[in-house]
């Protein structure tokens, strides 16, 4: 039977979930179908490396374009576009043969049968790389996940950008002071990179724009407060990095609580462990959970919901099937606890995927995958950044000018590194945020668009393909 799902993020606003329909896809013309879930790091790296005549690539995403998401911070605090760090994959991968984008939600896996359903209709492949990433972890809290601000997609840093322009607009309003504090009190909910930049660049906000751009609005009544179970903040970061960001943050008023637990918030009221704070604003950086997709057995998923893989990044137990970046969970002996979730690891095994297909084809032998750690960076403000490479541990102005010709030299096309270095510069020179605007989403109804009116369409059978060699190591463990 034919259902019809909703689903926030899709391109269409219904969308069709029929366990008999083959998804819209053009014949894989004696070709090996390589399916890749996810245009993130990982997943983008992967199609961006594997030109290969031997392969038809199919890339699913929920959404039609790739994030970049160190810099969604930016965009909650009005001081980038969110054009600027988006990319439209039709536009990355304009010209390339044999490459077809869709944009739907990969729902489940069917292992056995190497058959993947989505939201538009099933389709088989010879490879599949599950690229899904993460997604903010409210760890079972309602209200935390409907009342606070997260900060994963272009979306959210825009409903971030709405909720702190809004909340000075109504501070400036209303007649209440007690509500005007409320207003005015930003709790940044986790202490790790993303907390801190966050807080630092609210900081910011309250320093150089409110007095300007707000005049009639006291800036001191910014309160910004951090909270975290840790008992510093960076706690993946060294002692001298966690102690800079927290002096530096703390010299900019920006209030630190630590080993303190989140219970709930409602009513304008943040639940602690020890106490209360009045606010109607709380950003939740303080977890993630794997968008792993279902139809494994529960024994591959290991903690966070990431799927456990082997040292040539495939599913444990699976020969053609793949997992890597945020969703894939690979412990090794400097990192018990899995790869860090960042963007190196997504990309060093998408990259070691694409070599190891291409080997695949000829039987030859496979590589292994070596995590190389490249050190890791957060921006703790303006003209400042901690960064640590190897047994190098340095800051200040020296670290930002690194952070930032890193994140540019990482920022796809030419024109999105000269537009951000544009915003970049300008706001440091004039130390003014011009994309303070308020956008409203428009809520109308839309007609239902049904998908699928006719019969079955085609995919071609995984059956029908040239027989996979195996390559030596290829071999499930
Ligand atoms: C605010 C923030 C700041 C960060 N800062 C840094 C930093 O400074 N440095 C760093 O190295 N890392 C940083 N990270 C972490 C880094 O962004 C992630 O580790 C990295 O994006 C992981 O890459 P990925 O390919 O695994 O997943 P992602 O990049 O998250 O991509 C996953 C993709 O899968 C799609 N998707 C998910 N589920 C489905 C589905 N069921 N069907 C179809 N599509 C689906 C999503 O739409 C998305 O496009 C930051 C993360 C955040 C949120």
């Amino acid at each position: 039977m034919s259902e019809f799902i909703e689903s926030e993020d899709c391109a269409c606003e219904e969308t069709y979930k029929d366990e008999h329909v083959w998804m819209n896809i053009p014949d894989k013309r004696g070709r090996q179908r390589v399916v890749i879930i996810g245009g993130g790091f990982g997943g983008l790296t992967l199609a961006r490396k594997l030109k290969d005549e031997n392969f038809q690539i199919v890339l699913i995403d929920k959404s039609n374009h790739h994030v970049f998401q160190p810099l969604l911070y930016q965009v909650s605090t009005a001081a980038i576009e969110p054009s600027t760090i988006s990319f439209p994959f039709r536009n990355i991968f304009r010209g390339r043969e044999c490459f077809h984008i869709r944009a739907c939600e990969a729902l489940r896996v069917d292992p056995e049968e190497n058959i993947l359903y989505t939201t538009i209709g099933k389709l088989t492949f010879d490879h599949l790389v599950i690229a899904t990433g993460a997604d903010t972890n409210y760890f079972g809290n309602k209200n935390l996940a409907l009342y606070t601000m997260a900060l994963k997609k272009t979306s959210e840093a825009l409903y971030n950008r709405n909720q702190i322009l809004e909340s000075f607009e109504l501070a400036l309003s209303t007649n209440s002071a007690e509500e005007r504090q409320r207003l005015m009190t930003f709790v940044v909910v986790g202490g790790g990179a993303t907390g801190v930049e966050l807080a630092g660049a609210l900081a910011e906000m309250k320093k150089f724009v409110l007095p300007r751009d707000y005049p009639d609005l006291d800036a001191n009544l910014m309160r910004i407060v951090v909270v975290s179970s840790s008992s510093c903040l960076l706690p993946a970061f060294k002692e001298k990095s966690s102690k800079e960001a927290a002096d530096y943050l703390t010299s900019r008023k920006v209030e630190l609580l630590f080993n303190t637990r989140v219970e709930d918030f409602s009513n304008g009221i943040l639940k602690l462990k020890n106490g209360d704070i009045h606010t109607y604003n709380v950003f939740w950086a303080a977890g993630v959970r794997a968008n792993s997709l279902e139809g494994f057995d529960k024994e591959l998923y290991g903690p966070g919901n990431r799927l456990i893989v082997d040292q040539f990044n495939r599913v444990k137990g699976f020969d053609r099937i793949y997992a890597i970046g945020d969703t894939a969970y690979f412990p090794t002996q400097k990192y018990p606890n899995g790869l860090p979730q960042v963007a190196q690891p997504a990309m060093q095994q998408a990259t070691n995927i694409a070599y190891n297909l291409k080997k695949m084809i000829n039987s030859e032998p496979l590589k292994e995958f070596k995590y190389f750690d490249k050190g890791q960076m957060a921006t703790i403000g303006k003209s400042h950044a901690v960064v640590e490479i190897g047994s190098f541990c340095f800051g200040g102005i020296l670290g930002w000018l690194l952070w930032l010709g890193l994140h540019l030299f990482y920022i796809l096309g030419v024109k999105n590194r000269i537009v951000i270095f544009m915003d970049w510069f300008l706001s440091y020179l004039t130390y003014s945020n011009a994309l303070q605007i308020i956008v409203l989403p428009l809520r109308k109804k839309r007609h239902t668009i049904s998908i699928r009116k006719d019969e079955a369409l085609c995919s071609n059978p995984v059956k029908d393909s040239p027989e996979i060699p195996k390559a030596p190591g290829n071999t499930a463990s």
